[in-house]
């Protein structure tokens, strides 16, 4: 296990057993520092059995702030890694039919990996033309029927990259995911959904909760891991876990100018056993997966079939 432990604050020995039991804090740095190493050997293997660089291209098709710092972070962390980007903005009177267009162009587009498309969708674009003109083999958000029903069904598939992260943190701090139970709040399509997925892949007994479950903190209760997707600003309190269990805080949200998760970072130190804080927590994992899954689909391309994808977290080899 690597990492900090650190103590709750302005607790001592002397504290209840509940007030002296220190927190383990899950730095997606950490985890940024092995997946980087990771990318490079896995793109040196790619180029070396005849693939390309990868190429992602992310397409933004409005001016929301949060989509312009996602493509930050992404053109950061490919450029870190020495993967090639490309910027695709659609003009603000673009419609369904110039947004199925540009992605057909692009998937047909040899020289093109990966393609994503930042969300949120303006009002008059429809999420449904993405789904189906994106090609699954070069969708590396994992938000296509295709890879989707591919993950719940266990097959080999490019996984969504957010839950993806939160499950790499829990593996580089040694946090058994087998057998354990696993309370995922939230059940979007981006996080909750695949994050289910993925941890039961991994053998844990998941439960998923949303808005309309009655009385949530008796599930969330007797978790040993409770993930929380919500979007609802420090929600998760020590009253809702039960002392010693793993929190995974995939919230990103802005109070007074800060950004802040969805659970209470300050409330759940010296009762949560391990949480990841925010920032630093799930965020910096995130880009760095969408990377490593560009790099997958490169080499699916060279296989030619959805079946030469590796499954979310093998070793990314050449599949010819
Ligand atoms: P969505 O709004 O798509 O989904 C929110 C989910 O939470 C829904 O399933 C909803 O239930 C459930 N929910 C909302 N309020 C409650 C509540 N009080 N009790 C129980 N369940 C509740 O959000 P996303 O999944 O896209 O995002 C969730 C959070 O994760 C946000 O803070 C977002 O910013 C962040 N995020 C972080 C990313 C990262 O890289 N770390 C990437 C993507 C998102 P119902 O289905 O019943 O409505």
């Amino acid at each position: 296990m690597v990492g900090n432990s650190i103590p709750a604050p302005g607790h001592s020995e002397s504290s209840s057993v509940d007030l002296d039991r220190e927190t383990l804090v899950l730095h997606g740095g950490e985890v940024a520092i092995a997946l980087r190493r990771d990318i490079r050997e896995a793109t040196a293997r790619l180029l070396s059995c005849g693939g390309r660089l990868p190429r992602l291209v992310t397409v933004n098709t409005s001016g929301n702030p949060a989509a312009a710092a996602y493509r930050r972070s992404i053109v950061k962390t490919l450029e870190r890694v020495g993967l090639s980007h490309e910027s695709l903005d659609l003009s603000d009177d673009a419609d369904n039919d110039d947004l199925r267009d540009h992605l057909e162009r692009l998937c047909a587009d040899a020289t093109v990996t990966g393609v994503l498309v930042l969300m949120p969708l303006p009002a008059h674009l429809s999420g449904d033309v993405v789904n189906d003109a994106l090609d699954p083999m070069k969708d590396v958000d994992g938000i296509t029927p295709a890879n989707a029903g591919r993950l719940h069904l266990g097959l080999p598939c490019l996984a969504p990259s957010t839950p993806q992260g939160g499950v790499l943190l829990l593996d580089h701090y040694g946090i058994p995911i087998e057998g354990a139970h696993a309370v995922v709040v939230g059940r979007s399509n981006v996080v909750g959904k695949p994050l289910s997925a993925l941890l039961l892949r991994r053998h844990a007994t998941v439960t998923i909760c949303h808005s309309k479950t009655p009385d949530l903190e008796r599930f969330t209760r007797q978790a040993d891991i409770v993930a929380i997707a919500t979007g609802t600003p420090r929600w998760l309190n020590r009253s809702h876990i039960r002392p010693g269990a793993t929190v995974l805080d995939f919230g990103i949200n802005v109070v007074n100018d800060k950004v802040v998760g969805d659970a209470d970072y300050a409330d759940l130190l010296g009762h949560a056993g391990a949480i990841t804080p925010v920032p630093g927590g799930t965020g910096p994992v995130t880009a760095l997966v969408l990377a490593r899954n560009t790099v997958a689909a490169g080499f699916a391309q060279l296989g030619g079939t959805m079946d030469s994808l590796a499954s979310p977290f093998d070793e990314l080899v050449c599949p010819i």
